[in-house]
C-alpha cells in the first residue's frame, strides 16, 4: 500500500519532535568523481550539513529522542557511544541547545590508545560542550553497556532530575529512524524538483536508523530505489536481521503497514574489515578521492566507508544508472585518527 507524501508527512507529524536540523540539507552533483567510474550520474546528500554542532545524520535522529524526551519531562539526557561516537557529541550538542543537562558513557569499542584517538575529535568537543563523561569498559556489550547507563540514570533520579535515555539496541521503539523516513520525503521532493531519478541510495549502516529510515520512507512513497547499506560495525548477514527488525518497529510505532520486503535489504560488509572504527586501504583511497576530486571531506569510521563502498557500486553496477551517496558527516573525528591520515596523506603527496 502506497502513502502520498502528505499521508505519510502527517504519520510523522504525530510524533513529538524537537527542532533542532537546519532542513532540508542540500542534494549536489559529484561530476568529477563520476567521470572516474561507470555511473551515470553520482549525487551527494550533504547529511553532514545538518548545522548542529559539525552537523551529521545524528542530529535528524535526535529530533525524535529530545521531543520524547521533552514530552516525558525530562531535564537530564543519557546516552552510550564508542569513545570517538558523533552521536554522543550531538546529543550533548542538542542537549545545551534544549537547555537540558547530558551524561555520556564512552565504551571501549575500538583497540586504539593514541592520544589523538583518546583526546581530540569528539572527545575534544564532548568536553568542550560539558557533557559528564562516563566510561565502560567493554565495546561488544550493548546489553550491559544500556544496563549500566540505566543504573546512571536511575542515580539520577534518586537524586531529583528527570533522566532520559536514548537506547541503541533493538528492542525500543525507533525514535531515531523516524528522522530518516523525514529524510527520505526529503529526497524524494528534491529529485522531484531536480527533475532527476535515482536509482540507488548508498548509506552507511551502524545501529540501523538511517538505513532502515531511510529505506521504510522510500518504500512507504512507492519508490523502487534500491538501497545499499554499507556495514561499518557488523557482518552483512547479522545487520540483515537488525533492518529487518528496525522496519518493523517503526511500522509498530507508525501504527502502519510495513513496506519493506527481505529483498529490499541489500547490504555489503566488504569495506568493514578490519572492523569498527578501523581504517583499510580502499577506505584512505575512497576518502583521498572525495576530498581531490570534489573537496568533500569524509570521516574513517563510517562516511570513508560508505563512500569507498559507493565507489565499488558505480564501478560495478553504475552503468546507465545514477547514484546517491549519503553523506551522515563524522569529520570530526579525522582530527582523531590524524597519525594515519599524515602517514597516509604525506606519502601519496610525494
Ligand atoms: C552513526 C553514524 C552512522 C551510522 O548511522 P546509524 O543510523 O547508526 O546506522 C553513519 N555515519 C556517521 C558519521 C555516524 O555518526
Amino acid at each position: 500500500m502506497t502513502m502520498t507524501f502528505e499521508d505519510l508527512e502527517a504519520c510523522l507529524a504525530r510524533q513529538p519532535r524537537a527542532h533542532l536540523a537546519h532542513l532540508p540539507t542540500p542534494l549536489e552533483a559529484m561530476p568529477n568523481l563520476c567521470a572516474h567510474t561507470g555511473a551515470s550520474a553520482l549525487y551527494v546528500k550533504r547529511d553532514d550539513c545538518t548545522g548542529l554542532a559539525f552537523g551529521g545524520n545524528k542530529v535528524r535522529q535526535l529530533e525524535f529522542y529530545f521531543g520524547q524526551a521533552q514530552a516525558e519531562g525530562a531535564d537530564t539526557v543519557l546516552i552510550t557511544g564508542a569513545v570517538q561516537s558523533n552521536f554522543v557529541r550531538l546529543a550533548a550538542a542538542s542537549a545545551n541547545h534544549l537547555g537540558m543537562a547530558c551524561h555520556i558513557q564512552l565504551e571501549e569499542r575500538v583497540p586504539k590508545s593514541e592520544p589523538a584517538y583518546r583526546a581530540s575529535g569528539n572527545v575534544l568537543l564532548d568536553r568542550l560542550l560539558g557533557a559528564t563523561l562516563h566510561s565502560y569498559p567493554d565495546g561488544e556489550d550493548e546489553a550491559g553497556a544500556d544496563a549500566r547507563i540505566r543504573e546512571i540514570a536511575e542515580a539520577l533520579r534518586q537524586d531529583g532530575k528527570t533522566p532520559y535515555v536514548i537506547p541503541l539496541t533493538p528492542g525500543h521503539a525507533p525514535y531515531g529512524a523516524l528522522g530518516y523516513v523525514d529524510a527520505a520525503l526529503e529526497i524524494a521532493r528534491q529529485a522531484d524538483a531536480m527533475g532527476i531519478a535515482i536509482d540507488e541510495v548508498v548509506v552507511g549502516s551502524g545501529s540501523g536508523h538511517t538505513h532502515a529510515g531511510l529505506l521504510f520512507g522510500l518504500r512507504a512513497l512507492g519508490i523502487p530505489a534500491r538501497v545499499s547499506g554499507i556495514c561499518v560495525r557488523r557482518d552483512a548477514t547479522t545487520q540483515q536481521r537488525r533492518i529487518a527488525t528496525r522496519c518493523q518497529e517503526i511500522a509498530n510505532l507508525l501504527e502502519t503497514e510495513n513496506p519493506v520486503t527481505e529483498e529490499d535489504i541489500q547490504l555489503s560488509d566488504a569495506a568493514l574489515a578490519p572492523g569498527y572504527g578501523r581504517l583499510n586501504p580502499a577506505t584512505l583511497d575512497a576518502i583521498g578521492e572525495a576530498a581531490r576530486h570534489e573537496g568533500l571531506l569524509l570521516d574513517p569510521v563510517y562516511s570513508g566507508k560508505v563512500m569507498a563502498g559507493l565507489l565499488t557500486r558505480a564501478r560495478d553496477a553504475g552503468q546507465g544508472r545514477s547514484l546517491l551517496f549519503i553523506h551522515t558527516g563524522g569529520t570530526p573525528a579525522l582530527f582523531a585518527y590524524e597519525p594515519e591520515l599524515t602517514e597516509a596523506f604525506s606519502q601519496a603527496a610525494e
